[in-house]
């Protein structure tokens, strides 16, 4: 249900014409997908010689009915569309089903309290069984809100569930502990670190079943954002920034689940890092987006101007676009498109031996001036 809220209103012909699709609405699951960066053409057929019916703004979603040589079959004004399928990201499924089922989790622990609150000092107001699943309302912390029955809610640990807190959790935990011993000594030894106190979290996009775009050599994009976002929490851990990342392996994770793991961990500033596809070939260039002029602009135009003064790439600018990682995000945040992995020369300067350390170290400084101004 909740995405229905992030669809831009023109374009809820889709769903209305899914209603006059049963045919097509029989299948379970469809692919739901984002619109990238650029103005995209909707096309009466799939193939760009075909006549455009239309066209889509970048953070458009829509549903895909069917896929051919590369194109994705949608549903525009009522009509059957077809957009380039490298142009979209693919951000979840969606089903007749997913549209009204509600999230649940399921209790893994024997007698796990029921408590009146998000943490273990709250009383406890009864115990649930193993092996049960409950309507999941929110998750603060490591404690998931659940509705226990007839309409009664209640708190119980996410360590009890099959649905833990994630990473974020427990990464925030041991980069603490990591962290004291560090800074006693550091205490002792040298004055503080640029980044000390603040707390980072980047996004590296996609993961698991969303490979994001693919690019020439068959490169995905969601293996490079995974690398490019190891060496930039490197770089900002040693410079003195408490780091967490959205995702540890390559998995899934939605991106509600990635604004939320921003918000429960009081991030400073959020980058989520992206690589960039078109179908033209000689497209190529590395754009930082933010979503909002208060909170994001002056994050995006530090970490930009640090970029691009010591990447080596057509410089494609700083712009305002409505993703919904930095739209639903409280924290500055900035989504970072660092080339086309679809352009030769893009690809081969982000498979080069220095461009992820050279990257690491321009977001680096660019939030040491960010937090210095
Ligand atoms: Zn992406």
């Amino acid at each position: 249900m909740r995405f229905i809220y992030y669809i831009v209103s023109s374009f809820v012909v889709i769903f209305v014409s899914m209603l006059f699709f049963p045919n097509e609405s029989q299948a379970d699951t469809r692919e739901l997908f984002e619109v990238g960066e650029t103005l995209l053409n909707v096309r009466s057929e799939p193939s760009d010689q075909a006549e455009i019916i239309g066209k889509l703004q970048a953070g458009d979603q829509l549903v895909a009915f069917e896929e051919k040589y590369g194109w994705i079959k949608t549903f525009y004004d009522g009509k059957e569309a077809w957009v380039a399928g490298h142009y979209l990201h693919n951000i979840g499924q969606v089903s007749e089903a997913k549209e009204t089922e509600e999230e649940k989790i399921k209790v893994v622990t024997k007698n796990t309290h029921i408590r009146s609150g998000p943490g273990s000092s709250y009383s406890s107001i009864g115990t649930l069984p193993a092996g049960k699943s409950y309507r999941l309302i929110e998750t603060k912390g490591e404690w998931h809100q659940i509705e226990v029955n007839n309409g009664q809610n209640g708190w119980i640990a996410s360590w009890h569930t099959d649905t833990p807190a994630q990473e974020a959790t427990s990464a925030s935990v041991s980069a603490h502990t990591i962290k004291a011993p560090d800074q006693q000594t550091s205490s002792i030894t040298s004055a503080t670190k640029p980044l000390d106190g603040y707390h980072i979290m980047l996004d590296p996009g996609h993961g698991g079943k969303d490979s994001g775009a693919m690019g020439l050599k068959n490169v995905y994009e969601k293996n490079i954002t995974f690398t490019t976002a190891q060496k930039i929490a490197d770089k900002l851990r040693e410079a003195g920034a408490t780091v967490l990342t959205t995702r540890s392996k390559d998995t899934y994770i939605s991106l509600d689940r990635r604004v939320e793991l921003s918000h429960s961990n009081k991030t400073n500033a959020f980058i989520s890092i992206h690589y960039n596809a078109f179908p033209d070939s000689s497209v190529s260039g590395l754009n930082t987006f933010y979503y909002s002029k208060k909170n994001d602009l002056r994050l995006a135009e530090n970490v930009h101007t640090s970029l691009t003064a010591s990447i080596d790439m057509k410089d494609r600018g700083i712009l305002q676009k409505n993703y919904r990682v930095l739209r639903t995000n409280h924290a500055p945040s900035i989504l970072l498109e660092l080339g086309f992995i679809t352009n030769p020369n893009d690809l081969a300067k982000i498979q080069s031996e220095s461009f992820e350390t050279n990257v690491a170290e321009a977001v680096t400084d660019g939030l040491k001036n960010y937090v210095q101004e």
